[in-house]
């Protein structure tokens, strides 16, 4: 089959992957991230449609086997800035999600589980396919930010600030519930990602990611640049990362610079890794030199 010349255009971005190792190497890591995705959707559903509770409540606190709490640790953070102590259950379910991310990948909650994120995804797609280059200009850090405001509103006013516009949340109840009353903040985040702001929502505001980014700062599952020599510099892999920025160091840095990606804000989603038709990126821990573990 013949190869696809290189181009740097955005909406080309995986076609010379595609035509050079195939359909499943070029989307491999999407494909399942999608179906991790729609798994947790589908366990949240397994009570109300097949009487088997795999997992009971939502995105914001929830019992695995009717068992295991899980509870979102901004929700559990806000609660304690409130003066609030919550019930031991909660603390617990908070405390094994921090152990969870904590240890894995990085961010690992926002390109894996996050319901989400399958929005601001088709938003970028849809950028790209439309050629949409202008976007206005906010700092990456800005979520931070949003992050330590949530926290101090919540103490100042005594309630649990963010949950009042969660588009997280709101997209589980649509999904879970079937409620589509807040279906407008999801649509206004696919907007905001379309015309205003290029991967605007995740990569510079929500405080959800903020959150898993401090978490997992130290996490062990990390993107690894195999040899900067193979790159040809086609910037697919630039094209297609929703937090770009992560890739510049391992990838353009000096000799010094250590060649896996160890920013906080990468969120582990494998896209490069899928749409680098010179495989210069593979999955490895932070502690890895060589060796590579997919
Ligand atoms: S940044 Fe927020 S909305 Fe985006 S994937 Fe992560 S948790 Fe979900
Ligand atoms: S790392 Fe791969 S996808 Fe990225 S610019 Fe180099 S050749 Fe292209």
């Amino acid at each position: 089959m013949a190869i696809a010349p290189k181009s740097n255009s955005p909406k080309n971005a995986g076609l010379e992957v595609r035509e050079k190792l195939g359909w499943w190497r070029a989307y491999r890591f999407l494909i399942l991230r999608r179906l991790s995705q729609l798994s947790v959707v589908l366990m949240f559903l397994s009570g109300p449609l097949w009487n088997v509770w795999i997992l009971k409540g939502n995105y914001s606190a929830s019992l695995l086997f009717d068992v295991i709490p899980l509870t979102d640790p901004l929700i559990t953070a806000e609660s304690l800035a409130t003066g609030y102590l919550p019930e031991w259950n909660t603390l617990l379910g908070a405390l094994i999600i921090v152990a969870i991310y904590a240890f894995l990948a990085s961010k690992v909650f926002c390109s894996w589980i996050c319901p989400l994120n399958i929005v601001t995804d088709c938003a970028a797609w849809l950028r790209r396919k439309l050629g949409i280059r202008q976007s206005a200009k906010l700092p990456r850090n800005l979520r931070y930010g949003i992050l330590a405001m949530i926290l101090v509103g919540s103490a100042v006013s005594g309630t649990l600030l963010w949950e009042w516009i969660n588009p997280v949340a709101a997209l589980g109840r649509v999904f879970v519930y079937g409620l589509g009353a807040t279906l407008w903040l999801v649509l206004a985040v696919f907007l905001f990602d379309l015309l205003i702001v290029e991967h605007g929502w995740c990569g510079h505001l929500c405080p959800i990611g903020a959150t898993y980014a401090l978490i997992g700062a130290k996490s062990i599952v990390r993107v690894k640049v195999v040899d900067r020599k193979k790159c040809d510099r086609c910037m697919d892999c630039f094209h297609v990362c929703p937090e770009p920025q992560v890739l510049r160091l391992p990838l353009n840095g000096k000799p010094e610079d250590s060649q896996i990606v160890l920013d906080k804000d990468c969120i582990s989603c494998g896209r490069c890794v899928d749409v680098c038709a010179e495989n210069v990126f593979t999955f490895s821990t932070r502690f890895e030199k060589e060796k590579r573990i997919i």
